[in-house]
């Protein structure tokens, strides 16, 4: 702590203290993303990820204005549904008005979308988007980065027609950042992605076995030691990572390690593990865990008063029980499981009160299923007794938060980012309606429109050189 704000605090009454507090940022505790934000000025642009850089002033998203007019209104607060039109500026959203009123900018493109529901762009928390670990391609390939990237955007076809405007990727072949970049400078058509880069783990630890790629491919990175696992973490950091992915197996120090430096960056760290491993990163500060794996009840109550949150991830398993009959040839999983023991953990974990997300892991060609695998797991959340309007909040503003992103995306209201998705249907009633989407915007761009994803309109060659990349 600086030692003049507390000299000042000790002569001032409580009511003086707090203010003190709120206004002059502990240099001493920013240990978490939202702790460092504190010290941007309200009027700063950042840009739209966790890590907030700085950027300057200029206009962002593409020129004009939508207005969506006539449709039913899920705006993802847990308010109720209601006619309303929303104006799109740029890339934001800046009103919802009231039916009747055509309170919007003049020359907006307006779009009929009467009867139909606007609600939230989904979100999926598990996505591996240049996976190259394809069942069915020929060796040469596996892990292979030029295919990984072609498939990614195959990938993000799928993903961006089900509607599912934001993807956090925990853990793909090296060209991620580029995907990344160029989606969100509206070149290519897909989803945002949040990218881990290569996920963290011991040798032989889960995704590095030996059943893989060589150590110098795949979407991993194997660290020895709490040293080497600094220098991992700090190296996702430096390529641009958004948050960072580690998995079991690892030692205390190691993932203690880890999870320090990580915060000390000011970035999130999600955990795929198992059993003790479980207790081993809730006690080391972990953020998140993935998958239904098994826990202990008292591995639960710790994740719950310490506020760590469960992305469950229960459709992978199912799709491996149903197609592959059980789950085998693992060295990294030290433990036997099936889908009932999948669904028990979930309910152990909503019973407890954990934070639960929603995340697919659609691995190999599994994402061609798509949007069928993402309403399944919606549905295993209703399964355990949460309602389906508060299953689509979990998958739109809960995920927003989980992904240190709920001041930008997450829900319609004035000044969020325009990710917007219009259904044919009434999903906040029938989940399988959002197999009927008709129209996506995202970043205040239409990109999915009758169904099917468009492409975004070309750049001008006679763009500014910088520009010109
Ligand atoms: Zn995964």
């Amino acid at each position: 702590m600086p030692t003049f704000p507390i000299r000042a605090m000790a002569r001032r009454p409580a009511a003086a203290l707090l203010f003190v507090m709120a206004a002059v940022p502990s240099l001493s505790a920013q240990d978490r993303a939202a702790d460092r934000r504190r010290f941007l000025a309200p009027t700063s642009q950042t840009t739209d990820d966790p890590r907030r850089v700085l950027i300057g002033n200029a206009p962002r998203g593409p020129d004009g204005s939508i207005v969506l007019v006539g449709g039913r209104v899920f705006d993802g607060t847990g308010a109720a549904i209601r006619d309303m039109n929303v104006v799109i500026e740029r890339n934001k959203i800046t009103r919802l008005v009231a039916p009747g009123t055509a309170n919007w900018p003049a020359g907006a493109r307006v779009i009929d979308v009467k009867g139909m529901t606007v609600m939230p762009g989904l979100i999926d928390l598990h996505t591996h988007l240049t996976d190259g670990q394809i069942a069915t391609i020929p060796p040469p390939l596996v892990d292979n980065i030029a295919d990984g990237m072609l498939r990614g955007m195959e990938r993000m076809r799928f993903y961006i027609e089900s509607g599912i405007t934001t993807t956090r990727d925990v853990g793909s072949l090296d060209g991620i950042f580029r995907l990344r970049a160029w989606v969100s400078d509206h070149r290519l058509t897909g989803p945002r992605i949040f990218a881990a880069g290569r996920l963290i783990t011991g040798p032989g630890g889960h995704s590095a076995e030996g059943l893989g790629s060589a150590p110098d491919q795949g979407n991993f990175r194997i660290a020895s030691g709490a040293d080497d696992w600094r220098k991992a973490v700090r190296e996702q950091f430096d390529r641009g990572a958004d948050f960072i992915k580690i998995t079991s197996h690892f030692s205390r120090d190691e993932v203690r390690a880890g999870i320090e430096e990580a915060h000390a960056l000011g970035l999130r760290v999600t955990c795929d593990c198992e059993t003790f491993y479980i207790d081993w990163a809730v006690d080391a500060g972990v953020d998140m865990i993935e998958h239904p794996l098994p826990r202990s009840d008292e591995a639960i109550q710790k994740m719950v008063s310490r506020g760590v949150a469960s992305d469950p991830t229960l459709v992978p398993y199912q799709i491996i029980f149903d197609d592959d009959g059980g789950y085998f040839g693992s060295t990294s999983r030290r433990f036997t499981f099936g889908k009932e023991a999948n669904l028990d953990v979930l309910r152990r974990l909503k019973k407890a009160g954990v934070t639960l997300g929603v995340g697919t892991d659609l691995i190999s060609d599994w994402y061609r299923r798509l949007p069928g695998p993402y309403i399944t797991e919606l549905k295993n959340l209703v399964s355990v007794g949460i309602t389906v309007p508060e299953v689509l909040g979990i998958a739109t503003r809960t995920n927003a938060t989980l992904l240190d992103m709920d001041d930008k995306l997450g829900t319609l209201e004035p000044g969020k980012l325009a990710d917007i998705l219009v259904v044919r249907g009434m999903p906040d009633v029938n989940l399988d309606d959002l197999t009927k989407v008709e129209l996506v915007i995202r970043d205040g761009e239409v990109v999915v429109q009758g169904g099917v994803a468009v492409m975004p309109k070309r750049s001008r060659t006679d763009a500014a050189p910088a520009k010109r990349y």
